[in-house]
């Protein structure tokens, strides 16, 4: 068993490790910017190292400063949380070269799966279902694009194959724009990602984000934790999230769940991860797969009862699945509130001085955040301040447990998107369940 992990990442992700591993017994070791020091896990580790100045790209993405503390604390593996390093395929390469475990999948797969290009090829040869689309990258030849797009049918999206966070893709309805289209999109690439490969899907019109978690050892065992419903997006980026997916057809489900088990064994998967569908007309179409932890996580552990972080810790510490399929009882209904310090009109992030905090409680809520009285905010990072995760027997209560938690949080001194979730979990449409992913910038009118 691994005896003591280094935690590279913050917030709220960084506490959820850090309890995960004080249940196993293994010793923490928190890194840290100069204003993070005060972060609630960072005080709670039996370690904690500065790594860096306050912008991540000299922290939380200082890979020779993090092989360091792993150095000088001599710990044993290094678990990247989401963000940052997380899917860093040459970040897992060190740490595995210097002799450390990366609680993740091998510096290989995480590289195949960062190029959406080679994923979605190893997707076709395990079974997977994907989008209709270019048969891999597009060159620039006017002719080939055109006859691609034709074959395949407008509206199409270009997308990065190095793409990530909803950025780096574009719609084209109609053959005129798309040699612009391409073009614009790869100089855009090479500039965002340094990578200006492109390719083309079929631009789905009205799907829901719908997502299987898997967990696998890399030594031939691997299981689903089913799925969950994340279509409620603004800007690419995840709101609120549940699972399971309401009113999906149960063959469509086991057909896709049992697609990405068996891509896991083929592939050779390690770890916790999360294959992405789009689902529309009772179809699931893949298009990315996260190699890591994912901010929703606790929705399928509270259906579940599986602690997927400890799971992670099991399976870098070399223990072969302890859980088979059989083993795996889905009950009841979960949502998830991602909790933003951010302005309900602009939505631009709220750094600040929380003045007064109180957390929501009772049966069936979990709250999942390192936040507390007099914690500043810093503008260095992602605004995610906390997640309100609610449990029910059945979807019904679930969610009108969201309703009362959210109600109940109180937190002061900066803004927030709780009435913004407040105002969603009420809404009819999304009460009846199902709305897909334009559905939330409609109803703000974006
Ligand atoms: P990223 O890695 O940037 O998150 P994804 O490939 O996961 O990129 O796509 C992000 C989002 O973009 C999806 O959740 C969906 O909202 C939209 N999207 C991506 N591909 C398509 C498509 N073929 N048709 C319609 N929407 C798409």
């Amino acid at each position: 068993m691994l005896d003591k992990v280094l935690i590279a990442n913050r917030g709220e992700i960084a506490l959820r490790i850090l309890r995960a591993c004080k249940e196993l017994d293994i010793k923490t070791v928190a890194i840290h910017s100069k204003v993070d020091a005060n972060l609630k896990h960072v005080k709670l580790a039996d370690e904690a190292i500065c790594v860096g100045p306050n912008p991540s790209s000299q922290s939380y993405l200082n890979v020779p400063a993090i092989i360091s503390a792993m150095e000088i604390t001599n710990a044993s593996g290094v678990h990247p949380g989401y963000g940052f390093l997380a899917e860093n395929a040459d970040f897992a390469e060190r740490v595995e070269r210097s002799g450390f475990v990366f609680i993740g999948p091998t510096a290989d797969v995480i590289r195949v799966m960062g190029d959406k290009v080679a994923a979605i090829q190893a997707m076709q040869r395990a079974g997977v279902p994907t989008v209709p689309g270019s048969d891999g990258a597009l060159n620039s030849d006017p002719k080939a694009l055109r006859a691609a797009a034709e074959r395949i049918g407008f509206p199409v999206i270009i997308k990065a194959a190095a793409g990530g966070g909803g950025r780096g893709m574009r719609v084209v309805e109609s053959a005129d724009a798309l040699v612009n289209a391409v073009s614009v999109t790869q100089s855009e690439a090479l500039a965002a990602f340094g990578d200006g490969t492109v390719y083309m899907e079929k631009f789905l019109q009205n799907p829901r984000h719908v997502e299987v978690q898997v967990l696998s050892d890399g030594q031939g065992h691997a299981v689903h934790l089913g799925d969950r419903d994340c279509s409620l997006q603004r800007r690419h980026q995840k709101v609120l999230e549940e699972a399971p997916a309401p009113g999906i057809p149960d063959a469509a489900r086991q057909r896709v769940y049992e697609s990405c088990v068996n891509a896991c064994i083929q592939i050779g998967y390690r770890g916790a991860g999360t294959f992405e569908f789009l689902y529309q007309d009772n179809e699931f179409y893949f298009i990315e797969m996260n190699t890591r932890i994912q901010v929703e996580h606790p929705v399928s552990e509270m259906i579940t009862g599986i602690d997927i972080v400890k799971e992670q810790l099991l399976i870098a510490s070399g223990n072969p699945l302890s859980i088979t399929q059989q083993d795996i009882v889905f009950r009841g209904h979960a949502f998830e509130c991602r909790i933003n310090a951010e302005d309900p009109v602009t939505f631009l992030p709220q750094p600040g001085t929380i003045r007064a905090y109180h957390a929501p409680g009772g049966n069936g809520v979990r709250v999942d955040s390192h936040i507390y009285n007099g914690y500043v905010v810093p503008p260095h990072y992602d605004s995610l301040i906390g997640k309100i995760i609610t449990y029910g027997s059945d979807r019904a209560s679930a969610l009108s447990r969201m309703a009362n938690a959210l109600d109940e949080m109180l937190i002061d001194g900066i803004k927030t998107n709780i009435d913004l979730h407040a105002n969603l979990v009420r809404d009819p449409a999304f009460q009846e369940g199902g709305v897909n992913i334009h559905y939330l910038e409609k109803k703000l009118g974006l």
